[in-house]
C-alpha cells in the first residue's frame, strides 16, 4: 500500500509515522508513506501556497495551482484508488471506513490549511472528503495522521498478533473489554479472579459479556450507528 500526503506543514507529520506500529509496518514494506511538501510545487520566489479569498473576509485560502500540480504529477505515475481531502464537513470517519481504506493500494490525502482549499480542487480532483469529528483543527495534518494510523494497523502483518485488531473496539459493533496486567493486586485493587483462573473458554465468555455490557452502557445503538 502507498499513501501520499500533501501538506503545507510537513514538519507536523514527521513524528507520527516514525514510531510504534506504523514505523514497523514501513520497515516491513507493508506500507510506504510519503509526505509531500506543496511548496515544492510553487512557481513564485516566496513559495506561496495561500492567497486572499475572493469576495473578501478573514483568512487565507490554499491555492489551486500547487495542489493541482502535485496531484497531477502523482496521477501520472500510478492509478489512485482515492484522493481524500480532510475537512470538518466531510463524512465522519469510523472503523468501517478504516477497514475499507486498508484494502486500497494507492491513496492520496490532501491536508487542508488556512480557511481550506479552493473549492475547485474539491469539485474536480477529490474523490472522498473525511472529517475526524465535529470540531475544527488548524490543519488537516493531525486528521491525516489519525486516518493513516487507523488504516495501517489493519494491514495484515502490521500488528504482531494478527488477531488482535479483530478484538479492538468497533469491530463487530462492540467496544473492547477491560484489560489488566501485573501485579494482580496493587494497593488492594484486584484483577478480576476469572482472568487468573486459566480457563480459556470461561475467559473468552467473560470478555464477550464485558464487551456487550460496556457497549450497552457507553454506546447504546452502536450497531445501528455503524450501519449508516
Ligand atoms: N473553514 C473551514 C475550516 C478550516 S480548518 C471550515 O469551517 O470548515 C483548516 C483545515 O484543517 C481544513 O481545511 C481541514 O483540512 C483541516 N481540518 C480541520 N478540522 C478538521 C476535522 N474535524 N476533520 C478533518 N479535517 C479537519
Amino acid at each position: 500500500m502507498r499513501i501520499d500526503i500533501l501538506t503545507v506543514q510537513p514538519e507536523l507529520l514527521e513524528s507520527p509515522f516514525n514510531h510504534s506500529i506504523v514505523k514497523r509496518a514501513k520497515e516491513n514494506k507493508l506500507v510506504e508513506i510519503n509526505i509531500i511538501n506543496l511548496r515544492d510545487f510553487t512557481t513564485d520566489k516566496y513559495k506561496s501556497v495561500d492567497d486572499y479569498a475572493f469576495g473578501g473576509g478573514a483568512g487565507m485560502v490554499m491555492m489551486i495551482e500547487p495542489v493541482y500540480k502535485a496531484i497531477e504529477k502523482l496521477k501520472s505515475e500510478r492509478v489512485y484508488d482515492e484522493i481524500i481531502y480532510t475537512s470538518p464537513d466531510g463524512e465522519l470517519f469510523n472503523q468501517k471506513m478504516a477497514n475499507q481504506l486498508s484494502l486500497k493500494s494507492n491513496i492520496i490525502i490532501l491536508a487542508g490549511h488556512y480557511k481550506g482549499v479552493d473549492q475547485r480542487i474539491r469539485d474536480h480532483l477529490i474523490t472522498r472528503e473525511i472529517s475526524i469529528g465535529d470540531y475544527v483543527l488548524s490543519g488537516g495534518e493531525l486528521p491525516a495522521a489519525a486516518i493513516v494510523d487507523s488504516i495501517v494497523r489493519l494491514i495484515p502483518g502490521a500488528i504482531s498478533d494478527e488477531q488482535s485488531a479483530l478484538y479492538d473496539s468497533f469491530q463487530d459493533d462492540l467496544l473492547a473489554p477491560p484489560v489488566y496486567t501485573r501485579p494482580a493486586n496493587f494497593n488492594g485493587w484486584h484483577v478480576p479472579d476469572i482472568l487468573l483462573s486459566g480457563h480459556a473458554a470461561e475467559i473468552d465468555k467473560w470478555r464477550q459479556e464485558q464487551s456487550e455490557e460496556r457497549t450497552r452502557r457507553l454506546r447504546p445503538g452502536l450497531a445501528e450507528e455503524e450501519e449508516v
